[in-house]
């Protein structure tokens, strides 16, 4: 798909949250949510009859569904909340939407999904320019109804957003981190989302994908069409439709400047994150799926300090089995020897959730059956994934850590079943290490407040900060509506990654941090400055972290860090993080 002479339309900006870096330039796939190909088929007089009706049945079937619906929440939260689905309802019932999807089928003569689509499109489009907020939140009941009442024509399930065969801009209202996982590189360029934000998993799997990525630019997927000529800002988080040959140019000259950093960061891929002083910092890299391993290794990491196990079971029908589970973990721990890897068990629910497991959607589900919750429940999950990673540790350097660990009870529990699988394999004559390394992830508060109890029964800690931030504020990490409190230096998470470090150098264990703020090169110097011993980010930023550990001093840090623990204010907190990122490694802002 070349792009079209984008620059004889008037050139137009949109601004969202920046989540994955990277420039991509090409023309748009607009994804009409689920539903991401319409077929088109023309019809002939006769058949118009046979559309009618089958338009009649499916606008019967959404009805049926959307009370179905309605009852349900109900019944589960109360009548109040059931009756936003009101105005669903009322779009089924809208004459003026009905009556002119028959009058187009009759003149259009084509199929009655592809009228019903154009014609939903259109009414958007024309709600979301009045200047009135009622009619423009009735844009998203439309897009919802419409979404249904084409699932039902096509009487099948929802598409995934990745069969478009051109190299193309994705634009979708939200994607989940299953469709991403599926995403072929070479096809997105780089996508667009309505929500989303910079820790969803959807993002982290962009950023580990290389893929550039914009999310949070409301009501995008109306003001786009499929076609358009679009430059994807992943720095800055701006779309720019029909970019002006000045804005090309602009972007070109951005370009070479980062392939220039690129160039020169790649000439510290063998060499070791250490500060000016000589503070060593163990720098490894997150993993969601083996193929990733290539860009681990080329980045110049340490090895893996995050292996987030649960993209191997997305985007399938069952689990899957112990086998197939050890030939994953070997084949990684042999890839990436002489570094470690540490895999940590199935975190599934929250964001990320998976066919063929007994597993309910929930509401607040990041507060519910996820991670050891969900493994500690189920055995006949947990215990397979369990010996796979013990017989592999016996080829390779791996740590077992648990994700979602909130107190002492909760681990001892885990480690009870890992005590039962070693017994198994004991019988069975398995091979496998007896003295498998175990971790835990400190991401939920009560983890970081008991951190000196658990610190006794772990050999290695590792700081989710993107579960620690969103658990400690109470800010769910998806929600763009709020994405401005999620916080990474507030004083409360600073507090209790400060408690946590303390903890486990008073118990004589290394803390590491794996979440998004590990990779964020405005906040390695308080991370160094908060005593952390290892940082694990996506492959993609390594190198540019590791450029940051070697211009920073330790004592730097250490005073920046004593400094704003005392503040206690978070914008002067983000200020003084600039100031000092921006003095050491300017090339890499
Ligand atoms: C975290 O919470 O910081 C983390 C690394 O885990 P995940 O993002 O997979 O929840
Ligand atoms: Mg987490």
């Amino acid at each position: 798909m070349s792009p079209e002479a984008g620059h004889l339309k008037p050139e137009k900006r949109f601004s969202g949250i920046p989540v994955s870096p990277g420039i991509a330039h090409g023309n748009v796939f607009v994804h009409w949510f689920e539903e991401d190909e319409i077929p088109i088929r023309n019809i002939t007089p006769e058949q118009v009859s046979e559309e009618v009706s089958r338009f009649e049945t499916a606008l019967i079937a959404t009805r049926a569904e959307l009370l179905d619906i309605q009852e349900r929440i109900a019944n589960a939260i109360g009548a109040k909340d059931a009756s936003i689905f009101d105005a669903h309802l009322l779009v089924i019932e809208d004459r003026t939407l009905i009556d002119e999807v028959l009058k187009a089928l009759d003149r259009d003569r084509y199929n009655v999904e592809y009228v019903f689509h154009r014609v939903a499109e259109r009414y958007c489009k024309s709600l979301s320019e009045i200047k009135d907020a009622y009619l423009r939140e009735r844009v998203v009941d439309i897009e919802d109804v419409a979404r249904r009442v084409i699932r039902n024509l096509l009487g099948k399930a929802p598409k995934t957003v990745n069969n478009l065969e051109r190299a193309h801009i994705l634009v979708s209202h939200d994607l989940s981190p299953s469709d991403t996982a599926l995403m072929s590189r070479e096809l997105v360029l780089g996508f667009c989302t309505e929500a989303g934000s910079r820790t969803s998993h959807t993002a982290i799997m962009a950023r580990s994908m290389d893929i550039p990525a914009v999310v949070g630019i409301h009501g995008v997927c109306s003001e786009l069409n499929t076609g358009d000529h679009v430059l994807l800002d992943g720095y800055n988080g701006v779309l720019i439709l029909n970019p002006s040959p000045e804005t090309l140019r602009e972007y070109g000259e951005i370009e070479s400047k980062k392939e220039e950093i690129e160039e020169n960061l790649e000439l510290l891929r063998d060499t070791l994150s250490t500060t000016r002083d000589g503070k060593r910092i163990i720098l490894s890299a997150n993993i969601e799926l083996p193929d990733e391993l290539n860009d681990v290794i080329a980045s110049g990491a340490e090895g893996i300090g995050l292996f987030r196990t649960e993209f191997l079971f997305l985007n399938r029908s069952t689990p899957p089995s112990e086998e197939e589970q050890y030939e994953n973990y070997r084949l990684v721990a042999e890839k990436v020897a002489p570094h470690g890897v540490i895999i940590r068990t199935l975190d599934i629910g929250g964001d990320k959730f998976i066919n063929g497991l007994d597993l309910v959607e929930e509401q607040n589900s990041f507060l519910g059956c996820r991670a050891i919750r969900f493994c500690l429940r189920h055995p006949e999950v947990f215990k397979p994934q369990l010996r796979a990673i013990l017989r592999a540790a016996k080829h390779g350097n791996i740590r077992l850590m648990y994700p979602m660990i909130s107190g002492v009870e909760e681990l001892l529990q885990a480690n009870a079943v890992l005590e039962e699988c070693k017994k198994e394999l004991r019988a069975e004559e398995k091979e496998f290490r007896e003295d498998l390394e175990v971790g835990i992830m400190i991401e939920i508060p009560s983890a970081a407040l008991c951190a000196r109890l658990l610190a006794k029964h772990v050999r290695f800690f590792s700081i989710g900060t993107n579960d620690l931030i969103q658990y400690s504020i109470a800010v769910n990490r998806l929600n763009d509506e709020i994405a401005h409190l999620y916080d990474p230096v507030h004083p409360a998470v600073l507090q209790l990654i400060q408690m946590t470090v303390e903890a486990a150098h008073a118990e004589k264990i290394w803390v590491g941090v794996c979440g998004e703020m590990a990779g964020d090169i405005l906040y390695t110097p308080l991370l160094i400055g908060l005593g952390v011993d290892e940082l694990s980010a996506g492959a993609s930023v390594v190198p540019h972290v590791k450029k940051a550990v070697q211009s920073l001093d330790a004592k730097v840090c250490k005073e920046l860090t004593e400094e704003v623990m005392l503040s206690g204010d978070s914008s002067k907190t983000t200020a003084r993080c600039e100031e000092v990122s921006r003095a050491h490694y300017p090339d890499l802002f």
